[in-house]
Parts: structure tokens; sequence; C-alpha cells
């Protein structure tokens, strides 16, 4: 029995030490600078590569049809908002981000632009669907013809009614609403899991982001 107690006070202290691992705190400025480093250094081009390339090789193995489609979000998955937020360090400002996307400046995220390629080569259809409100939409087109993305399908903004629901349950229900307009959801791409959680997904790609979550 004392044997016992032994033990289970070591685990105890065991399982605080990993606790407070686990829960170490950085310094905001460290946290920034690591967060620079990640996007700057080409480790997040090296993270996206390496989950588009599973992507692709999981796509290989299907049988494609001619309504066979992937859908996209747009912000840290086509477009990158990065330049914006690290110039308010690494903040948000709802109206500031707003006039950045009316801008339709961003740049597209080069592993995610050269899979699109691969698919528009495949002849897979491409389907944007962001929770951008539908009074950026046409800075939204402008920005991803600029940027080269100028063979998609759909783009899906989100409505002002739309905006009451949560965007997991929002985007579930535009690839149910696609699919049954006959699309066959093949795979599905995002920064976020929000962006890939219920039905009609495909394969799920996701992208790195230490920017920002949204659930
Ligand atoms: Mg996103």
């Amino acid at each position: 029995m004392n044997s016992l107690k032994y033990w289970l006070l070591l685990l105890i202290l065991f399982t605080s030490c990993g606790n407070q691992e686990t829960f170490q705190i950085l310094n905001l400025d460290t946290a920034k600078k690591m967060i620079q480093n990640y996007y700057e250094s080409g480790q997040f081009d090296k993270e996206c590569a390496e989950a588009i390339n599973v992507g692709i090789a999981e796509i290989e193995k299907l049988k494609l049809s001619k309504n066979s489609a992937v859908v996209f979000d747009i912000d840290e998955t086509v477009l990158s908002n990065y330049e914006h937020t690290k110039e308010l360090g690494f903040g948000y400002v709802y109206e500031l981000y707003e006039k950045w996307l009316r801008q339709g400046n961003a740049k597209a995220i080069p592993e995610t632009k050269r899979f699109y390629n691969w698919l528009v080569q495949k002849n897979i259809k491409v389907i944007f669907l962001t929770g951008r409100h539908a009074e950026d939409l046409a800075s939204t087109k402008k920005n991803l013809l600029a940027e080269g993305f100028t063979n998609f399908d759909t783009l899906i903004v989100r409505s002002a009614q739309n905006k009451k629901i949560a965007a997991a349950e929002w985007k579930a229900l535009e690839r149910e609403r696609l699919t049954k307009n006959g699309y066959v959801i093949i795979a599905c791409i995002g920064d976020q899991w929000s962006d890939m959680v219920g039905g009609f997904t495909g394969i799920k790609i996701k992208l790195p982001n230490y920017l920002y979550i949204i659930e």
C-alpha cells in the first residue's frame, strides 16, 4: 500500500512538472520575433509545401469526375495578410483590416498557388469559400485575378444574414449546398480547422497559421 502511495505521489509530481512546461509563458516581444522568423525564414512555406504534397498524393489516388472540385479558404490560405498584420505589430483592428481588404493588394501564398496550378492543369474545379463579407466581394475578386487565380468556378462570400452562425457551421452548410448542386468535393484547403469540420470536405489540407484562430 505504501509503495502504491509512493508511485501515485511520483505520478502527481511528474504530471505537475509536465503542466508547468506546457504553460511556460513567453515575453510578447520574444513571441513576436519567433512568429516573424517563422514566416520570413522560409519555415512557413516549407510547412505549407509538406501539407500540400501530402494532399496531392492523396488526390492522385482518387478516381476523378468532371465535377470534382477543391474548396479553398482565402485568407492565410490563398492570399496572405501577413504584411498588414505585421504592420500593426501583429495586432488586429477591424476597420483597418477591412480597409486593407478593400485595397485588394494581398500577395498569393506561393505553395497554394502551386497547388491551384496543379489542379487547373488536372481539370479539377476550384471553389473559393471565404468568411469575407459581401462588401469585400469586388476587391477580393480583383485581388485573386491580379495574383493569377483566373480559373475558378465559384467565389462565395458571407452574406449579412449568415454572419450570425459560426464560421465552421456556415462553411459546412455551403459545402452541402455545393454538393447538392452537383459538385463532388474531393478536398478542402484552409488555415483553420473551422475551414474543414463537418461534412462534404473530402481530403483535408490544413496549412499552418500562427497569427490567429477562428472558431
Ligand atoms: Mg483563412
